[in-house]
């Protein structure tokens, strides 16, 4: 089946992207002291968007003195202060929300609908609710005057490039905390503008510094002896690693990474919602997203009326140009993503499940991959134990509640999970017994500034978000 429409494109000229970008340390942009840089391109089309510093470990050095130095005064602050320049932040978003979902949808690939109506009012919610904790930490049952730790060493992935430093910055900063964020090196461009916004809002030098840069500068980052507070988001193999960085030092750290989340669908529930929920649950955002719900379980009775209209609503599906606004899938975010989705749905194919795919073109230039889906998937399969980060749905089928909860809970993950049931009683004993930080009922992917996040198992530990998200940032 093809979907004709007639193409929405939203203007690149809204954005003003320079040909180069320094380090933001201290409240200034400057060069990296080695002088080194790389550039940042958009996924779309391979087209180079800038050329950013690295940062060296001097760089990191001279960021966290800077954050250091900052963090006297800045946690002297009373709470109403600091939220004044928390708030400032927030309205500064919404007013340029449309030149930074541009920006984001094109450093990143993902559809500018998703950029314009969840990443940037997300982000803006959480400056606002973490803005209105500040001057209510004394009052919130942690004692009368709970400390920040100090200088926050923050480091986080591409996959929603502003909304993660959202999440670890506005907390932060709240609590009275300082920071030195490291951005992902594919998406370093929102995290630069955002020190623009922060120099507009008249934030005090010092107390956000961004450092864009790879691996390397996250792993100088973490592991500098004066940072008292890591907090990373990306992949379980990373932060593994910098869980053995930290051991055997004072700092606290918080870790989200990866997830197989499964979408639970029983026979009672609503068809063409469930298939919405399926959907937004793998789809959105490419399936570049830790709690995707990347294993469809489908109570045997309905899975051929199931599968059936999935499939149908899959061949409705537009992918292509993440300017426009007709699109639901964008690009994939780098060339090394699109190997590892390829990789694994290979090994799909060749460890016997089925694989399908709906009929559509692909742009010639830049990283792209079909929506696509596996059945006769079994739970050794590596399609159903591995994260695949892309927009790939393995299906597995199950007979009894107990059978499901088995099944959901047989990965080394546990960030999210989802249940289609019409039944209350039912969705109360599955979450109970769903080892999953998160379980949506009857929907997928909803987020809230005020609804902690975070895994069990190897999804890491610590939360985000809500006032269990300030705890990561007090000493209580
Ligand atoms: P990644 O772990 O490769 O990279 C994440 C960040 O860590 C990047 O900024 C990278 O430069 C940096 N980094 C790499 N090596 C480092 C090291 N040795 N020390 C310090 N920093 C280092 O992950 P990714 O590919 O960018 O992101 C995808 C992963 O992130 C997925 O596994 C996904 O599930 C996870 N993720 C988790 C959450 C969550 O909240 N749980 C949210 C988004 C993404």
């Amino acid at each position: 089946m093809t979907f004709e429409y007639a193409p929405a494109p939203e203007s690149r000229a809204v954005v003003d992207i320079a040909p180069s970008y320094g380090l933001f340390i201290d409240g200034e942009f400057a060069d990296a002291a080695g002088g080194k840089v790389f550039k940042t391109v958009s996924p779309a089309n391979e087209e180079v968007l800038s050329e950013v510093a690295q940062a060296s470990a001097e760089d990191v050095d001279r960021a966290v003195k800077a954050a250091r130095k900052a963090f006297e005064k800045w946690s002297a602050l009373p709470g109403a202060e600091r939220a004044k320049y928390l708030f400032r932040i927030a309205r500064l978003i919404q007013e340029r929300s449309r030149e930074l979902a541009v920006l984001e949808s094109l450093d990143n690939g993902k559809p500018i609908r998703e950029s314009r109506d969840s990443d940037l009012p997300l982000v803006a919610a959480h400056f606002f609710y973490y803005a209105g904790w500040a001057d209510k930490l004394g009052h919130a049952g942690y004692g009368a005057d709970p400390k920040p730790l100090g200088v926050a060493g923050q480091v986080i992935p591409w996959n929603f490039p502003l909304l993660m430093l959202a999440w670890k910055i506005a907390p932060a900063l709240a609590c009275g905390n300082t920071v030195v964020l490291k951005p992902a090196e594919t998406t370093p461009l929102s995290a630069l503008f955002f020190a623009d916004i922060c120099r507009q809002a008249g934030l005090p030098k010092g107390v956000v510094n961004i450092l864009t840069g790879d691996g390397s500068t996250g792993a100088e980052l973490v592991a500098h002896p004066d940072v008292n507070k890591v907090a990373f988001t990306g992949s379980t193999e990373v932060g593994k690693a910098i869980a053995r960085t930290v051991a055997g030092t004072d700092k606290k750290l918080t870790l989200e990474l990866g997830g197989k989340a499964a979408n639970i669908v029983f026979d009672d529930a609503p068809i063409d919602q469930a298939v919405e929920g399926i959907v937004n649950g793998i789809f959105f955002n490419q399936g570049h997203v830790c709690c995707a719900g990347s294993r469809l379980l489908v109570q045997e009775s309905v899975q051929d009326e199931l599968l059936e209209a999935l499939k149908r609503r899959m061949s409705t599906l537009r992918v292509g140009d993440p300017l426009d606004k007709n699109t639901d899938i964008g690009a994939i975010n780098s060339a090394e993503q699109l190997a590892r989705i390829k990789e694994l749905a290979d090994a799909g194919e060749s460890e016997g499940a089925e694989r399908w795919a709906p009929a559509c073109e692909l742009p010639d230039a830049g990283y792209w991959f079909a929506p696509t889906l596996f059945t006769g998937v079994t739970q050794a399969h590596r399609i159903a134990q591995e994260e695949i980060f892309g927009p790939v749905l393995s299906v597995l089928t199950f007979r009894t509640p107990e059978e499901a909860v088995a099944k959901a809970n047989n990965t080394p993950y546990g960030l999210s999970a989802g249940v289609w049931t019409e039944k209350g009683s039912r969705i109360l004993w599955m979450a109970n017994k769903l080892r999953a930080g998160i379980v949506w009922s009857n929907t997928f992917n909803k987020f809230d500034p005020a609804s902690p996040f975070g895994g069990y198992k190897e999804s890491g530990f610590g939360r985000e978000g809500g006032r269990h998200g300030l705890e990561a940032y007090l000493d209580v």
